[in-house]
């Protein structure tokens, strides 16, 4: 499935100068997320990267193609969420954004240590949200194996920001 040509670009969204991509279409092919597990499976099987115990979805977008990866590798999910949503005791980050920081947080039992994880987002773009998530991975003693990108904006350099494991990305900009 060619994803970069049912990804629709947004100009102007949500400020002036970012190209947004929307990756609705895709997920409204009836093909589109199978397509999207299959690529992260088959790309993940390439690089040998030994067992999961479960996937990192980060809020939101991270949850709509994390939980199904999560059940073709027949492991667990874990939401990472913004601020005050998750109910029980959490692990806690902050970042800086360009203006101001933002907090993600993790439930303290989720994973428990020596686990082995991937991160799983829909875009990398500067690289500042998924750095904090595996803030959030160290926090709880599990390990990172890798991060999963549906899209990577080449062009910020984002991998640049990441602990050093294996990335995928599915389509790059
Ligand atoms: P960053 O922390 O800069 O890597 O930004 C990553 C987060 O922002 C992801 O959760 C994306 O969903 C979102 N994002 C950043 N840039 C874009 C873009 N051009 N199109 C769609 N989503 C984006």
């Amino acid at each position: 499935m060619d994803f970069k040509s049912i990804i629709r670009d947004i100009p102007d969204f949500p400020q002036k100068g970012i190209i947004f991509r929307d990756i609705t279409p895709l997920l409204a092919n009836p093909q589109g997320i199978t397509e999207i597990v299959r690529g992260f499976k088959t790309k993940f099987a390439e690089l040998n990267i030994g067992t999961i115990d479960a996937i990192i979805g980060i809020e939101s977008r991270g949850f709509i193609i994390g939980a199904p990866l999560a059940m073709a590798l027949g492991c667990s999910f874990v939401p990472v969420r913004k601020p005050k949503k998750l109910p029980s005791a959490v692990f806690r980050v902050e970042y800086a954004l360009e203006y101001g920081t933002d907090t993600l947080e993790m439930h303290c039992d989720a994973i428990a240590a020596g686990k082995r994880v991937i991160i799983i987002d829909d875009v990398i773009a500067t690289g500042g949200t998924a750095a904090a998530t595996a803030k959030l991975i160290s926090q709880c003693g599990a390990e990172l194996a890798g991060y999963g990108f549906l899209i990577e904006l080449d062009f910020l350099n984002g991998r640049k920001a990441l602990p050093e494991v294996p990335i995928v990305s599915l389509v790059n900009y």
